[in-house]
């Protein structure tokens, strides 16, 4: 079978988040971590010797923490920085104003659409106070985004969705969603649409999944994802979905994890500091055979360009 792919663009979309437990609860003394230590330490230094561009999306309590905006601004190398809502730690509508030992189940997409979209907004405002530019890049919560989701992003300037899981359904006290037919590569969705693609049209935000593989004989797909995958198994997601979408002339890549997997202890992953060098060096093996295959790492925000020119 010959192949039209002309270039693959490697993409780390990292939630970037204060430190958990082992059941996803948030740290009680909330504690950063995984932003003062494992950002600059652990991630970063690991991208950048072979030239990796990973895309850290921000919550409400990262951006709220003198430290963690401190560490994030000196940050030196190569990176984008992005957004991420939890949303029930933002007004409208704003449930907890301690978030030591809480979850926050709730999806952005169960709100109303006037609701989310003033939550978006402020997380964006809150962003743009920190840095001094408006985000284009982003991942819900949960992954609870729809159509309206999108519509509302848009509205704000951004480029780049990464919330569709393909092949999964999540559900919430207050929403469902479900990814199950969604493509497997980014795509321009239709009109109030989410998994459905549509033509190209000036200021339409794309959809960027992240990179997920089904399985003939298991019920659930696997990621490419470090602690998910081994490397094995990492090279494997690849080759599948260059065989997959061998007509496309530009591919992505789309790795996810969270911040929080490369401190011991701070989510229900990695537990011990052996347990996270093992994590970090899949990581980094992984990487580093897919640059090897020929691909081009980038931002979540860069590929917005790339795919709206095969568009
Ligand atoms: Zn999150």
């Amino acid at each position: 079978m010959s192949s039209k792919t002309q270039q693959v663009y490697l993409t780390i979309s990292i939630d970037t988040e204060c430190d958990h437990d082992a059941n996803w609860v948030r740290s009680k003394p909330l504690t950063f971590h995984s932003i003062t230590e494992g950002v600059p330490n652990r991630l970063q230094k690991a991208f950048d010797s072979i030239g990796a561009v990973p895309t850290y999306l921000l919550t409400v309590e990262v951006l709220e923490d003198a430290q963690s905006v401190e560490a994030l601004s000196n940050l030196q190398g190569n990176f984008e920085l992005g957004t991420h809502l939890h949303p029930a730690f933002i007004e409208p509508h704003k449930k907890f104003h301690d978030y030591a030992g809480v979850d926050s189940p709730d999806f952005q997409c169960g709100y109303a659409e006037d609701i989310e979209y003033q939550k978006l907004a402020n997380l964006s405002t809150l962003f743009e106070d920190c840095f001094g530019y408006r985000p284009t890049s982003f991942r819900a919560g949960r992954y609870g985004a729809n159509a309206t989701s999108l519509n509302n992003l848009q509205k704000l300037g951004y480029k780049v969705d990464s919330s569709v899981t393909p092949h999964m359904r999540w559900t919430s006290p207050n929403a469902v969603v479900d990814f199950r037919q969604a493509p497997g590569q980014p795509y321009f969705p239709a009109e109030n649409e989410i998994v459905r693609p549509g033509e190209f049209v000036q200021g339409r935000i794309l959809e960027a999944p992240v990179t997920i593989m089904p399985r003939k004989l298991r019920r659930t797909p696997i990621w490419f994802r470090p602690w998910f995958a081994s490397v094995e198994q990492m090279k494997q997601i690849f080759r599948y979905h260059l065989n997959t979408h061998a007509d496309q002339e530009v591919i992505n890549i789309n790795m996810m994890f969270h911040s929080m997997e490369v401190i011991e202890e701070a989510s229900p992953y990695p537990q011990t500091a052996a347990e996270v060098q093992r994590f970090l060096d899949d990581m980094l093996t992984g990487l580093d055979w897919c640059k090897s295959e020929g691909v081009e790492f980038c931002g979540l925000s860069e590929l917005y360009d790339k795919f709206r020119q095969v568009a």
